[in-house]
């Protein structure tokens, strides 16, 4: 179910060996699956990368192309970023991932600004609130990112 609209162009991910890989195997960062996803993808399951101790990476990583094997069908959680949903003093923020490369380059730009609101703005719709709330497992307490908006509920 494609919810969010990809505003990163698919060069920048596909250069990229951040996201879909992991440090650890319990980290904040594993995507959270919605409750509606379950019966499609039923878990995300983290495997340690071959002859590695310390890189994990997303069953449904294709490691070799860097590419998400069931992109069409992604959750949620992965549409979304390099944005995600803080959970802070018992409110939700729409926040963004610093380390993102894309961020990196292009964040302070008014065209990334405008995105951000936009989004902002569909998430603060009743359809999408609604779906936060049925799962807030997706609300977590990510480290160092960049808050954007509040959605208020
Ligand atoms: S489902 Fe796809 S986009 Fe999400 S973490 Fe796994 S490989 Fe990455």
């Amino acid at each position: 179910m494609e919810l969010i609209i990809q505003g990163i162009p698919e060069e920048f991910c596909l250069a990229c060996k951040g996201c879909c890989r992991f440090s650890q195997p319990q980290s904040v960062w594993i995507p959270r699956l919605l409750q509606e996803e379950v019966p499609v993808l039923q878990k995300i399951n983290i495997i340690l990368l071959p002859n590695q101790t310390t890189e994990y990476y997303c069953e449904f990583l294709d490691t070799t192309t860097n590419q998400c094997r069931i992109y069409k069908q992604r959750p949620f959680d992965c549409q979304l970023y390099p944005f995600v949903l803080l959970g802070k003093d018992n409110k939700v923020f729409l926040a963004v991932d610093p380390q993102c490369l894309f961020v990196q380059q292009f964040g302070g730009r008014l065209e990334f600004e405008a995105f951000s609101r936009q989004l902002l703005h569909y998430l603060n719709t009743r359809l999408l609130k609604e779906i936060i709330r049925r799962n807030p497992q997706v609300v977590q307490d990510y480290p160092n990112v960049k808050v954007i908006g509040e959605i208020i509920f």
